[in-house]
C-alpha cells in the first residue's frame, strides 16, 4: 500500500512505522512496543492501524470480561473464608 495522505494537516503523508501502543485498563497498565502505526511525516499525527485496534480491543474486552467474572465467583469464597475464620484454633 502507498502511503495516504494525513486526514489531520492534510499535507503530511502517513508513514507505516512501529509505535508503542499504551492503553490504561483499570488499575493495569497495557504496552505494546512495535505496534504498526502511521505517523504523518508533517504534523506527526500517529494512527494505529485499524486493524490492530480492533484486534486489541477484542483482546481487551475479553481480559476485562474475565476480571470481571473472576470477581463474581471470588466475592462468595471470600465470604466463606470470613466465616470460616473464627472457627479455627489459631491462638
Ligand atoms: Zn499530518
Amino acid at each position: 500500500m502507498s502511503s495516504a495522505k494525513c486526514e489531520e494537516c492534510q499535507v503530511g503523508r502517513c508513514q507505516p512505522m512501529a509505535m508503542t501502543y499504551m492503553r490504561s485498563l483499570g488499575p493495569h497498565m497495557v504496552i505494546l512496543p512495535n505496534a504498526p502505526a502511521n505517523k504523518c511525516d508533517m504534523c506527526g499525527r500517529v494512527n494505529f492501524d485499524p486493524g490492530f485496534l480492533s484486534m486489541m480491543q477484542a483482546i481487551l474486552d475479553e481480559l476485562v470480561e474475565d476480571q470481571q467474572q473472576d470477581g463474581r465467583d471470588k466475592s462468595p469464597i471470600t465470604d466463606m473464608y470470613q466465616e470460616w475464620t473464627p472457627v479455627g484454633k489459631g491462638s
